[in-house]
């Protein structure tokens, strides 16, 4: 079970481009603070207050740099000089560095406001245990999805996106409560990305409590489709949808 004092709830459970679902980010309440996984633009409803007050300190952990992962990064100004926000990203782990790969997206001409403006420390992420705030994040490299990404795991929380289906993935997440996982289409492999029948796999194998399956195709994301490729293999399956709360 993911332990009582910490709040999950979904802000974006769409990949690539927001339709009726934001991209890709997830939030989780810890006693110490509020963490963002992924700043997709469904950060942005948590920057409105859509998911509540986030509190005094904001980490954000970032899975890889894809605009659809990062964009929503632009919202956060809206929190006001009284939060402090610290990024964590995956920069030294996919090969290069994260300030510098943020630097030139928040800047002018893209955005008006220099990244370390509202942005008060950016970190580098590490294979296996990261103190992120207090809370206990674990990390594994995922190499399947071009320019690679990072799975995340904290506590009985497993937040595995933008990979192929991995056999690496089932012993990082083994016996988690909750695995939400992308999703891309129901059943046809893509190169790069995930479908429900094959992480419906990767479930039952990993022997977790229940799936989320999220980062869906804007124009794939029927939940019905989805769930009649994952359910006959892992029946606990879910499909995500925006400020959706998992525990
Ligand atoms: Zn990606």
């Amino acid at each position: 079970m993911v332990p009582h004092e910490v709040e999950i709830t979904v802000l974006g459970s769409g990949g690539w481009f927001a339709t009726h679902r934001h991209t890709t980010s997830v939030l989780v309440r810890t006693p110490t603070g509020s963490l963002l996984l992924d700043a997709g633009t469904g950060a942005g409803l948590a920057a409105a207050g859509a998911a509540g007050p986030l509190g005094r300190n904001v980490h954000v952990v970032l899975t890889h740099f894809h605009l659809d992962h990062v964009i929503g990064l632009a919202c956060l100004p809206a929190l006001g000089a009284d939060t402090r926000i610290e990024v964590w990203g995956p920069g030294r782990v996919l090969g290069s560095a994260t300030e510098a790969i943020l630097d030139g997206l928040f800047a002018t001409p893209l955005f008006p406001t220099p990244l370390r403006s509202f942005i008060a420390d950016v970190h580098e992420l590490d294979v296996g245990a990261n103190d992120i705030g207090g809370t206990q994040i674990d990390v594994r490299h995922q190499e399947r999805h071009p320019g690679g990404s990072v799975g995340l795991r904290i506590g009985d929380f497993a937040f595995i996106t933008d990979t192929e289906p991995d056999p690496g993935t089932v012993d990082f997440v083994a016996g988690c409560g909750i695995l939400m996982h992308e999703a891309w289409q129901a059943v046809q492999p893509v190169p790069g990305h995930s479908a429900a029948r094959e992480v419906a796999q990767l479930a039952s194998l990993a022997q977790v409590g229940s799936l989320v399956l999220s980062h869906v195709h804007p124009m794939q994301d029927a939940p019905e489709a989805l769930l009649a490729a994952a359910r006959p293999t892992f029946p606990a399956t879910r499909v995500a949808s925006d400020l959706l709360r998992l525990g």
